[in-house]
């Protein structure tokens, strides 16, 4: 059998829709964040990265990058083994207890990212929670929907961001079957919010577990920047916080936080925390710096929302449509995947800047979108520099038409 021609035939499908992933070879310089080398068939050259989820440059931050270094010094690259099997180092779990205080929460769990995280914990609540039904936001995160699949529990989908639908949902389960209701705080995509206090009044209502994925909001909101949760004071409600450390804390790695039974419960039986080797000592230590660093300042999330205010400003000036939304995400909609890729190409090629083109099915078809995520790291020179490139690009490419 030919397989090449086999994977060929689909890759090729990818490439004519338009939806076939190019990834920009960059070299992230320390201390330049967001500038980076990007590397081409010319060689390299810098540019400004407009698509980051280091939302607030805390991965090039001294502090984290001091401190990632010196437990290197200290302990050497890896874990050495699982969590298991001589793998717990004691930089796991000063991490764990710096998470749970985050979040209120009585203990942590550390995993080797988000995308993890999310697929065992939810796979082992449903799976091991006899008649467990867990009712899962529509517009929820690929790893939430693997997990809850591979769980073979059933799933109801709600509405998104819909409490009313949701107790339509839960008013039509058994009273005794445990539910878990599963959503997120900040979706990533559009950029708006889920609405948790009525969340979990419907859920309490009906005795449902909540499980919240706040991956986009950690560091980022609340006075201590443990998210959504936090600034609506609703944390207390929430029986499951997950987060990453990848995103706003700049490093790597997942958590969940809850009660100490609930954290227990899913250290003794996920597959997906139990086999699989920890996280560099290094990596846990840093984060925790991270973390600690955000608890205690605002200065850059202070920041980062002038610059995401102003760019919204300047966008609207410029009569650039984007998505109006509560969150640090500014979506600008080009609803055609040829075009979302032509104009990111021209971006990078013409004016050094680099936002990639966000296609199916990362979104649905029809929806395809560049996506903004300034930083308290880019100046208002990037900002200008980013409206007046759009500007050009709006006149020249009668994309215009395509999103009035
Ligand atoms: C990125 C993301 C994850 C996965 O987090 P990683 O640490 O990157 O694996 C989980 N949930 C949502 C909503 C995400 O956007």
């Amino acid at each position: 059998m030919d397989f090449d021609a086999l994977f060929a035939t689909q890759l090729n499908q990818l490439k004519e829709e338009g939806n076939y992933r190019i990834f920009a070879e960059l070299e992230r310089e320390c201390g330049q964040h967001p500038k980076a080398q990007c590397h081409g068939e010319d060689g390299k050259r810098q540019i400004t990265v407009w698509c980051s989820n280091d939302y607030l440059g805390m991965g090039q931050h001294p502090k984290v990058v001091e401190r990632m270094q010196e437990v290197i010094g200290q302990c050497g690259a890896g874990a050495g083994g699982t969590r298991n099997i001589s793998g717990t180092n004691h930089h796991h779990r000063l991490l764990e207890d710096e998470l749970a205080d985050l979040h209120g929460k009585e203990d942590a769990l550390l995993f080797t990212s988000g995308y993890v995280s999310n697929w065992a914990a939810l796979s082992t609540l449903g799976a091991r929670l006899r008649d467990c039904v867990i009712l899962s936001d529509e517009l929820n995160h690929a790893s939430m929907i693997e997990g809850m699949r591979h769980s073979r529990a059933k799933v109801v989908i709600w509405k998104h961001n819909d409490p009313a639908d949701l107790e339509a949902k839960l008013a039509a389960l058994p009273a005794n079957c445990p539910k878990i209701v599963a959503f997120e705080s900040v979706y990533s995509m559009d950029g708006d919010i889920a609405p948790i206090a009525e969340i979990c009044d419907v859920a309490e209502k009906y005795g449902a577990m909540t499980y919240l994925d706040e991956v986009h909001a950690v560091g980022m909101y609340g006075p201590r920047g443990a998210g959504i949760a936090e600034r609506d004071g609703v944390m207390d409600r929430v029986t499951l916080i997950e987060g990453t450390l990848g995103k706003a804390f700049g490093v790597v790695g997942g958590y969940i936080t809850g009660s100490k039974t609930l954290c227990d419960f899913i250290r003794s039986f996920a597959s997906g925390f139990i086999f699989t080797t920890a996280l560099p000592p290094a990596v846990a230590a840093a984060a925790q710096t991270s973390i600690r660093h955000l608890k205690e300042s605002s200065a850059e999330r202070d920041l980062q929302k002038v610059r995401v205010a102003q760019l919204r400003q300047m966008l609207d000036r410029a009569g650039i449509p984007h998505i109006d939304n509560p969150s640090h995400i500014i979506p600008v909609m080009i609803k055609d995947p040829v075009k979302c890729r032509m104009l990111s190409d021209y971006l990078m090629d013409e004016f050094g800047i680099y936002v990639q083109p966000i296609n199916y099915p990362t979104v649905p078809k029809g929806t395809e979108r560049l996506r903004f995520t300034p930083s308290p790291n880019h100046s208002v020179d990037d900002l200008r520099h980013l409206v007046s490139a759009l500007e050009v690009l709006w006149k020249q490419c009668a994309i215009s038409q395509a999103v009035a």
